[in-house]
């Protein structure tokens, strides 16, 4: 950042804080369990630039599930695995402008599941990693990349875990529809358990701040300075962000503050602005699209106050 003091943003991450951590409205996402439960008043936002430092304001360690941000995880896997092309032909870059685990995400892009970004999408992406036919191998190639990008490990939270895989119909519907469509590269019901799996890891406001950055840093993780996947591929994953993150309000979200961004139903947006800075806002209550309240209002309480925006550079 050359216009911006380290001051001017820690300033900034902490006014869109007081600004918004008595906004109420929305409510937990109701229908996995164990998400419903979590308490509501939870609120935090960190913020970490590329030399490392972060800025951490509220309930930046508490560990809640982690939920569709895993989704831009796995997607940086398979792009790093297959490429960008492959993963354009099998799986598609497009937005849906339908709700996170809409059926109709695979008829859309002849026969595509549209972007691995959304619930048919990222299912597809966990059939494409590799180790090919290998749960255990496949999961620790998820869960190392996880690692590698938060910089420290996320945990399992197994009664989330539980909680989805009993109560995922709609996620097994999708699957079987992608693999009536050729789209799914691997054995269904594993490809779906990883991505059960990966959803319901637990992860910190901060964890996911440091992964944002280390997508804004192109590839390189600021925390630990280890290169985690190659630098042409930010354009790629920060592409995919900006088209679908927010779902159906992904355009609308966009146009307000000029933040490619990633919502979870665990409550968490991250947002990423390449060069400058990755951040996550993290507050359990959605609106009706699945997309945290307080998270957004905090993100666009920040950006404006930073006068930031990535289609802009005035
Ligand atoms: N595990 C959730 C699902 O597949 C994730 C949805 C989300 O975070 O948008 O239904």
């Amino acid at each position: 950042i050359t216009r911006l003091t380290f001051d001017q943003i820690s300033t900034a991450v902490h006014d869109a804080y007081e600004a918004c951590k008595d906004i109420k409205g929305g409510q937990n996402a109701h229908y996995i369990p164990y998400l419903a439960n979590v308490n509501s008043d939870l609120f935090g936002i960190s913020l970490c630039l590329p030399d490392g430092r972060l800025i951490s304001v509220g309930d930046t360690d508490y560990r809640f599930g982690i939920e569709s941000v895993s989704k831009v995880h796995t997607a940086i896997l398979a792009l790093e695995q297959h490429g960008a092309q492959a993963i354009l032909d099998n799986i598609g870059a497009d937005a849906t402008g339908l709700p996170f685990n809409s059926i109709f995400a695979i008829l859309l892009e002849n026969d595509r599941p549209s972007t691995p970004l959304v619930n048919a999408g990222a299912i597809a992406a966990c059939s494409l990693v590799k180790p090919h036919g290998d749960a255990d191998g496949k999961w620790k190639a998820i869960f190392d990349n996880m690692t590698a990008l938060l910089g420290s490990e996320p945990v399992l939270i197994d009664e989330l875990y539980h909680s989805e895989s009993a109560t995922n119909f709609d996620n097994r519907s999708i699957t079987w529809l992608l693999q009536e469509y050729g789209r799914i590269y691997d054995d269904p019901k594993m490809s779906l358990d990883l991505y059960t799996r990966q959803c319901s890891l637990g992860v910190t406001a901060e964890q996911l701040a440091i992964s944002a950055a280390t997508i804004a840093d192109d590839g390189a993780n600021p925390i630990t300075k280890r290169r985690v996947f190659g630098a042409e591929l930010t354009p790629k994953v920060v592409a995919l962000m900006s088209a679908v993150g927010f779902y159906e309000h992904s355009g609308d979200w966009l146009y307000a503050t000029g933040l490619p961004a990633k919502t979870g139903v665990g409550g968490a947006v991250i947002g990423v602005m390449p060069g400058l800075f990755g951040v996550c806002a993290f507050a359990p209550p959605l609106d009706d699209a699945g997309n945290s309240v307080k998270a957004q209002a905090a993100l666009k309480h920040l950006m404006k106050s930073l006068n930031l925006n990535v289609f802009s550079n005035t």
